[in-house]
């Protein structure tokens, strides 16, 4: 299985270590032909500005929109989750509000339960996170922290604000790894 991880900008290598230390091959998703034959893609965290600019410089819209339409599993983490709002790529139907938490704050830690995760909490990193603002009916919230969705789910696309990758906990890049082998295993090649 090759899961992409988009690496316009931000720590793309961080998600990588994660996933290859889970059994996945990792392809460095930099222009639009990297993206064929992916079963999957981390969108990471970073500069939201900077990786939009990226995007459009590359052609990398329509073809990650498309990605996404095909039904491939995506991780959107942080900047990630901006990346994927209706202000941007809008392949998840949230509003994103950037440096949400407070440009003060520029970053803290807390333990994030998600719906459908078994185990003990996620310790999640937030650096100048945003949280979802607005969100239509089909997103599910599966965490929120101060009373705002910090992680939602919207069919074969998953998103955090926070950074997952820094803790080392592999339970979010495992979904992303067990919806592909679902959808291998319903869609031979
Ligand atoms: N604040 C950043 C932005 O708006 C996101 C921060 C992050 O990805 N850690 O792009």
């Amino acid at each position: 299985m090759i899961i992409g991880v988009l690496a316009l900008q931000g720590d793309f290598e961080a998600h990588a270590r994660v996933l290859e230390r889970l059994g996945a091959s990792t392809r460095i998703v930099r222009t639009p032909a990297d993206l064929h034959g992916i079963h999957g893609l981390v969108i990471p965290g970073g500069e939201s500005t900077t990786m939009t600019l990226g995007i459009e410089r590359e052609g990398l819209a329509e073809p990650l929109r498309e990605l996404a339409a095909e039904g491939t599993p995506v991780l959107g983490t942080c900047a990630g989750l901006i990346m994927l709002d209706r202000d941007h790529l809008g392949v998840l139907d949230v509003t994103a509000r950037r440096n949400a938490f407070g440009r003060q704050i520029a970053s803290f830690e807390a333990d994030v339960n998600l719906v459908g995760m078994n185990g003990s909490p996620l310790r999640a990193v937030f650096i100048r996170a945003p949280w979802v603002e607005e969100r239509g009916e089909e997103v599910e919230v599966l965490a929120e922290v101060e009373g705002r969705p910090v992680a939602v789910r919207q069919g074969n696309v998953l998103a955090v604000a926070f950074h997952p990758e820094i803790a080392g906990d592999g339970r979010l890049h495992s979904w992303l790894l067990e919806r592909a082998a679902e959808r291998q295993a319903k869609e031979p090649a």
